[in-house]
């Protein structure tokens, strides 16, 4: 078997060398198990990095899919269509918002967010009102703008010059908000938890200034959910289980199960502001994409899923801790729902990656969010017995790397 038309080496002759990837090459997916071009399995705790929410080749977004392929692919935005008529609907239905943009990523996503904020500081009338106020550590998308955005330097420094008027400031500090936050600032933007800068999780009482913040200086609020959304925290949107809510909020990731979609949600109020001609993407609302998100979001949204995720959430983490207890190499173990965090401890600084490698090695996959820990973000339905199984690999991991690092 190991004769492949293409291999790994192809990646380093052929592709543009911004990404690392592991050293198989996954070729088949069923629920949360993967296969490689060798026949090699594995558990995926990744889950396409929090977007297969619902597994792979799951048979309901297969047959959405499969459906959709056969009737209509594409029409462009001259036209209208109706999966994507259909999932406006449930997100306008089921949260905060009254519009819908589609687009085809985070960044996108984010883009979109940040221009209505920028045109609502205009229409405005105060003059200079286009000040964005954004997060250390946090990440929003790899266009210009959403690097700039995005906290963490490393990402955007070298693309310079960088679009302007964009401050960071320290994530939970609200008098770090209060000093940074005038009539001038036209939007905040915030994950709820920062996914990509740690796992962090922002303080309700830090969100709830931030909403207030905004409120006195008439700033949009955004919410960056394109990592939390769609049932990963355990509730369909994260600032569901914080009493904030948001004026502007972007989903992508698990929207589609893995086919490429991304939304901005925002208020009436803010998506008037928008006029035909203003912003717009050639594939956003794409009917083969808004097809599967329909039905990976209807099967996401019901108590049975999200239930279930906080379930697993708590049975994850008490076997993650008991590996702990055995091994001594988390700090802390954090997160919620499906969006799981295990911070080295100093002794291990900047390993996470190294017991990635091992834990691939033992057939269990994980990532890393930062060079000190090491996350998961596995389906929201994944079977408790691969997270049994899953977690014994990643055990066998664990003692290796506390062996070698003995040794
Ligand atoms: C992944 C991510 C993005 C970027 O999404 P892309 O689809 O890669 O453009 C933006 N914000 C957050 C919070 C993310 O986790």
């Amino acid at each position: 078997m190991s004769t492949h038309a293409v291999t790994r080496q192809d990646f380093d002759q052929y592709m543009v060398p911004v990404f690392a990837p592991a050293a198989f090459i996954p070729v088949k997916g069923e629920g949360s198990r993967l296969w490689d071009q060798d026949g090699r399995e594995y558990i995926d705790f990744v889950g396409g990095i929090a977007v297969n929410a619902l597994g792979h080749a799951h048979p309901s977004a297969v047959k959405a899919l499969t459906e959709q392929a056969n009737k209509i692919w594409h029409v462009s935005n001259l036209f209208t269509n109706e999966p994507a008529l259909s999932l406006a609907k449930q997100l306008v239905e089921n949260t905060f918002a009254d519009k819908v943009f589609f687009c085809n990523s985070g960044a996108e996503a984010n883009e979109a967010a940040l221009k209505l904020a920028r045109k609502v500081g205009l229409l405005s009338g105060i003059a200079g009102k286009n000040q964005i106020v954004a997060f250390n550590n946090s990440f929003h998308g790899r266009t210009l703008f959403t690097v700039s955005a995005g906290g963490q330097a490393k990402y955007s420094k070298e693309f310079a010059p960088l679009p302007s008027g964009i401050q960071h400031i320290a994530y939970n500090d609200l008098d770090a908000a209060k000093a940074a936050i005038n009539e001038h600032t036209c939007a905040v933007i915030v994950e709820p938890i920062q996914g990509e800068g740690g796992v962090i999780t922002a303080h309700v009482e830090f969100l709830k200034g931030l909403r207030e913040l905004c409120d006195q200086n008439g700033a949009v609020l955004i919410f960056d959910e394109v990592q939390t959304g769609v049932g990963r925290t355990g509730s369909l949107y994260a600032y569901m289980n914080t009493g904030v809510t948001p004026d502007i909020l972007t989903t992508a990731k698990a929207l589609g199960g893995g086919f490429p979609i991304a939304a901005m949600l925002a208020t009436d109020q803010f998506a008037q502001q928008f006029a035909v001609g203003d912003h717009g993407t050639t594939y956003g609302g794409n009917p083969l994409a808004t097809a599967v998100g329909d039905a990976v979001f209807a099967i996401i949204n019901t108590p049975d899923i999200l239930n279930g995720v906080n379930e697993r959430f708590t049975y994850f983490k008490a076997g993650l801790e008991k590996i702990n207890d055995k091994y001594q190499i988390f700090r802390e173990v954090r997160g919620a729902g499906l969006l799981i965090g295990c911070v080295l401890k100093s002794d291990y600084a900047g390993q996470a990656n190294r017991i990635n490698a091992l834990a691939a090695a033992e057939g269990v996959l994980g990532l890393i969010a930062g060079p000190d820990v090491v996350r998961f973000t596995p389906s929201l339905i994944i079977p408790y017995k691969d997270i049994d199984e899953g977690l014994a690999r990643f055990e066998r991991a664990v003692a290796q790397f506390t062996q070698s690092v003995a040794a």
